[in-house]
């Protein structure tokens, strides 16, 4: 195993930060500001190359090591986080799509998600519920089969979907049989515009608010057999083999968030690594007592412990971003990755503004914003706590509630 980075990788992460420096950086605070969409930023990323169907294929199919994703993402959520989500917060939708349907489904919905540069797409995955969040077997949406028309009938309220909305593809997680939990659920793919889904409430968050976040609904939304990811036989046979207690080995939201930690772990390391850089240099000019403040052990050593937990952040989501590609998890190596990292962007950058004394506290200076962008990851893509739920099931054996 190596985790060094091939001439590619070094080349694709000089490339997304200078557009992290050039385009992303500069255009963070007003979009923070007018917690709006930054459409132009996204439009921008897709005419380079780096927002797309061929970035996201080459990044995730023609990459044997499993780091070309969380280099890519890192230097992006250097640049900003609210930015670095709407660039990548398809790449959920996309994960839903490419773990549960057919490669039919695959290449005919993926590209899909994405559009072209001149007339660039978002994808949406819309799982958690206003009731349900971590508790991923009491969502409520439910989908019933129209035998007659080969149609389904979904009808149900998602809650807190990352582009929810105004997202041109949305995959939805549906209950088929309420009476076996997260295992009797099924993926669909809805259009936007699709009579019977619309856009709910729009969330006012306390960070990452470039980022679009809203509730999505469902009214009798009639959707054809073939949108059901993964198709009806498939669906069957799983539910009858649950119906009879042998193992599947399909829960569709689980299967979904599991590929996808390591990335989110990367997207944490991102603006840790930005804490620390910004304010080591502003501990280096920053005069009190007559001196630089770095000179003062109290900030050199808060600064050695950050860069300390930014190093073995990254390292834990590199193996783990390793090992989803070339091994398997043995004691939830992806989950650990996500805890660990979105602990530290937390700590990283609310020790940031400590460095910065009352300036960190302003919004004149970007550690504020990181702070705010920082908190997110507790919570999002399964909580704090539910990542200690899976590591310490997956490291005791023991069923822990
Ligand atoms: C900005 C943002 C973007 C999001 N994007 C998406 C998206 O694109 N798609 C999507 O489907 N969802 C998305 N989510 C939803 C997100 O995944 C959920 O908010 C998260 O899973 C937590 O669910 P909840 O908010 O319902 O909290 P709850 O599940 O109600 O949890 C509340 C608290 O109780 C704790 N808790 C719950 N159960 C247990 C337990 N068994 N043991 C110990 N503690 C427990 C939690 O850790 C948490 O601290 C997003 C959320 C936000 C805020």
């Amino acid at each position: 195993m190596s985790l060094e980075l091939n001439e590619d990788q070094i080349q694709l992460k000089d490339w997304i930060h200078e557009f992290a420096v050039n385009v992303i950086r500069p255009a963070a605070e007003e979009w923070d500001e007018r917690e709006e969409f930054p459409w132009p930023v996204v439009e921008e990323a897709a005419k380079i190359g780096l927002y797309g169907f061929d970035f996201i294929s080459q990044a995730m199919l023609g990459d044997e090591t499993g780091l070309t994703m969380p280099v890519a993402i890192e230097e992006t959520f250097w640049g900003d986080a609210g930015i670095g989500l709407s660039i990548f917060g398809t790449g959920l939708a996309v994960a839903g799509i490419a773990g549960n349907g057919t490669m039919e489904q695959t290449m005919e919905w993926v590209p899909q998600c994405y559009g072209t540069a001149d007339d660039v797409k978002l994808g949406a995955f819309c799982a958690s519920e206003p009731d349900a969040g971590s508790d991923v077997g009491g969502y409520r949406t439910k989908a019933t089969y129209d035998e007659a028309k080969d149609e389904w009938v979904i009808n149900g309220t998602k809650a807190w979907a990352t582009n929810g909305g105004i997202a041109d593809i949305h995959v939805v997680v549906a209950v088929i049989d309420p009476a076996l939990g997260s295992k009797g659920q099924a993926s669909f793919v809805i259009p936007k515009d699709h009579p019977g889904l619309s856009q709910g409430q729009k969330y006012k968050k306390h960070g990452i608010k470039a980022s679009h976040t809203a509730e999505v609904v469902l009214e009798d939304c009639r959707v054809p057999g073939a949108w059901l990811l993964g198709g009806k036989d498939k669906l069957d046979e799983r539910l009858a083999r649950v119906r009879e207690g042998r193992k599947s080995n399909s829960q569709a939201a689980m299967q979904t968030f599991e590929s996808t930690r390591p990335s989110v772990g990367a997207m944490a390391v991102g603006i840790g690594r930005a804490a620390v850089e910004y304010s080591l240099e502003y501990a280096k000019e920053r005069m009190a007592f007559g001196k630089p403040i770095i000179e003062n052990q109290a900030i050199a050593f808060m600064l050695a412990d950050m860069a300390t937990e930014v190093e073995a952040s990254r390292l834990m989501v590199h193996n783990a971003a390793w090992t989803a590609k070339n091994g398997q998890f043995v004691n939830a190596e992806g989950s650990m990755c996500k805890l660990k990292a979105g602990r530290m962007s937390v700590w990283v950058t609310e020790r940031a503004i400590q460095i910065l004394g009352g300036y960190g506290y302003t919004r004149e200076y970007p550690v504020e914003r990181w702070h705010r962008d920082a908190k997110i990851f507790d919570i999002f893509e399964g909580t704090e706590q539910i990542q200690q739920l899976v590591i310490s099931r997956a490291i005791s054996g023991v069923r822990i509630n």
